[in-house]
């Protein structure tokens, strides 16, 4: 049985900075260096062997400080039904507000253990002050913490686990590849999921605005394990293109962000169009792993060299985003289709490719030293060492003297370089500069 742990409270107190910080704080750290907020709900989190999941009700809270109101609310509930452990924030920084209270009485109908949370207490000032919150008659304690500083987290987290009953499980999904099926409306991807899971999807949602959950669903081949996720079989209806194409997007941003590698699918006689390339830099940005499907070749007039033509033509508009492979495919004459589950695999693989320190410097080295970085107003630049940080997609950090007089051209160079030497096709490559 799974340990579920919500963060519930008001907008701002800090529920969002304690959920990067459970559910695993290098990617909460990176994520403050590339300036990436997450739009995650939930995570898993461990503490002293045990695991659990943490939701986070911040992002279901949206709006005014002062309404609380009906849907949201229930949001929240059901997040609490969901719960083992409730972690109830509070602001020390703001202080007790009637909001609080309203939070407080919704709790107090639930017979779940409730921790009173009060956040922001780095200083001795509000660490003293976070008394007043026993006003809301909620728990048998205050936790005082710092979800910035980590302060007290410590201490929360070994009286959290006392009420789990088990040790709970790992990231059910942890090290099983997450695969993305995106693209515009009528690329053809339910015609590719239902080839894949031999079942006919098609669910028709008639509810104005949503943005359903992308499916996941388990998939075996190959011996390998991957989680499909997809969005395709759900359609609004709509007469409006517009609506259709501006769902469609929406759809694709949310099961993309849920994804390691996405399968990008075209349509091969409309070739490489503006959302096409939207799509391919959302991806990018979100440090997404990349296959480029080319789907209804079967419609192509095509001799021995359109293929390469057409791939060479598309990877030079889509520079410097061309690291990924390009597949043409047909679903409905189910060629090349398994190909393409190959090469996700392989892009999976290549993102998750780990270059020891002492190889990496060996190798970029040598290249720095054939080409270094041009000097700055009669500066010398130098670039010391570089390591790869244990994050889920290719990142590099490479220590130099003056790290900001290093430009766009060179860090090409470098990167260029790295992906001649070590296999990353598919995956997007981060570097940064740090001053040492
Ligand atoms: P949420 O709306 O409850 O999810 O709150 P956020 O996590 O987005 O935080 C709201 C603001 O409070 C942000 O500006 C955070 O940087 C800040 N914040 C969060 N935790 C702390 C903390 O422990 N100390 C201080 N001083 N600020 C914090
Ligand atoms: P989705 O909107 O991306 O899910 O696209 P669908 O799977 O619904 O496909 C849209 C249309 O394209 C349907 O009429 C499919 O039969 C057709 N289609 C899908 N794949 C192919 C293909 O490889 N070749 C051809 N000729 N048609 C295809």
């Amino acid at each position: 049985m799974a340990n579920i742990v919500s963060i519930v409270g008001r907008p701002n107190v800090g529920k969002s900075t304690l959920f990067n910080r459970l559910i695993e704080q290098r990617k909460a750290i990176m994520d403050n260096q590339s300036g990436v907020t997450r739009d995650r709900h939930y995570g898993y989190g461990e503490w002293t062997n045990h695991y659990f999941t943490v939701i986070d009700t911040g992002g279901y809270v949206v709006g005014s400080e002062d309404i609380f109101e009906g849907a949201i609310r229930d949001q929240v509930e059901l997040a609490i039904e969901e719960s083992t452990v409730v972690l109830f924030m509070v602001d020390t920084m703001s202080g007790l507000t009637e909001l609080d209270k309203e939070f407080a009485n919704v709790l107090r109908r639930y017979n779940k253990p409730v921790f009173l949370v009060a956040n922001k207490a780095e200083t001795t000032e509000r660490y003293q002050s976070a008394a007043e919150f026993y006003e809301l008659g909620i728990g048998d304690a205050i936790y005082p913490i710092s979800s910035q500083t980590g302060f007290g987290t410590g201490d929360l987290l070994d009286e959290v686990v006392k009420h789990f009953e088990t040790v709970g499980i790992e990231n059910p999904e942890e090290g099983i590849p997450r695969i993305a099926i995106v693209g515009r409306p009528n690329v053809g991807k339910s015609s590719f999921l239902n080839v894949l899971t031999g079942t006919e999807r098609s669910i028709v949602t008639n509810i104005a605005g949503t943005t359903r959950d992308a499916i996941h669903t388990p998939y075996k081949a190959f011996g390998k394990e991957y989680i499909l996720i997809d969005t395709a079989g759900i359609r609004r209806k709509s007469r409006v293109k517009e609506d259709i194409e501006f769902y469609s997007t929406i759809r694709s941003v949310k099961a993309m962000e849920e994804s390691d590698v996405c399968i990008i699918m075209l349509d091969a006689e409309k070739g490489l169009e503006g959302q096409d390339m939207t799509l391919i830099g959302q991806a990018d940005k979100a440090k997404k792993g990349i296959v480029l499907m080319i789907n209804k070749w079967d419609l192509v007039e095509k001799d021995s060299k359109t293929a390469d033509q057409m791939k060479k033509e598309m990877l030079e508009r889509l520079a410097p985003m061309n690291y990924m492979p390009v597949i043409f495919a047909s679903v409905l004459e189910k060629q090349r289709i398994f190909q393409v589950m190959e090469k996700a695999m392989e892009v999976y693989e290549n993102k998750s490719r780990r270059i020891t320190t002492s190889r990496l410097n060996e190798v970029m080295q040598e290249e720095i030293t054939k080409y270094p970085p041009p000097a700055h107003r009669g500066k010398h630049i130098k670039i010391k060492y570089m390591i790869q940080l244990p994050t889920p997609s290719p990142t590099f950090v490479f220590f130099c003297n003056h790290p900001k007089y290093i430009k766009e051209p060179y860090m090409r160079y470098l990167e260029n370089r790295m992906r001649e030497h070590f296999d990353f096709t598919g995956a997007p490559i981060t570097l940064f500069f740090r001053e040492k």
